[in-house]
């Protein structure tokens, strides 16, 4: 078992509010929602971060951002979202796997805290 709770939702070791899965990605609630929509979209592989990714990572990235919309679109977001990866200690990444935030269902203000 990985010690990393992303790979354990990933793999239902751990349970969470799954939205969506397919053989590379993998979509859930955030367990503390900053926002009336706050989904978590993750590789299913283990990434641990964007400036970790690498060429061969490319596809997965690139399906992250389909899923998001696609999500986005599902969650009635037609108003508008956020998509926000938190990338090393000055952005406040907790979680070493990578992930997109996808928020929305309330006016967003920027600059973002
Ligand atoms: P980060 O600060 O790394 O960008 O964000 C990590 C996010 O993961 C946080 O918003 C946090 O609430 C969420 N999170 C952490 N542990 C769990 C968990 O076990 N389940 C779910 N659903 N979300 C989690
Ligand atoms: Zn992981």
């Amino acid at each position: 078992m990985s010690d990393c709770i992303f790979c354990q939702i990933a793999a239902k070791e751990v349970p969470a509010d799954l939205v969506y899965e397919d053989d590379q990605v993998v979509a859930f609630r955030d367990i503390n929602p900053q926002a009336p929509v706050h989904l978590l979209v993750i590789p299913r592989k283990h990434i641990s971060g964007l400036d970790t990714a690498g060429e061969a990572d490319l596809p997965v990235l690139g399906r992250l951002a389909a899923v998001v919309a696609d999500l986005a679109r599902k969650e009635g977001l037609e108003a508008g979202y956020r998509l926000v990866v938190n990338n090393g200690p000055d952005a406040g990444q907790a979680v070493e796997h990578l992930h997109y935030h996808l928020l929305g269902g309330r006016k967003m203000s920027w600059p973002p805290g």
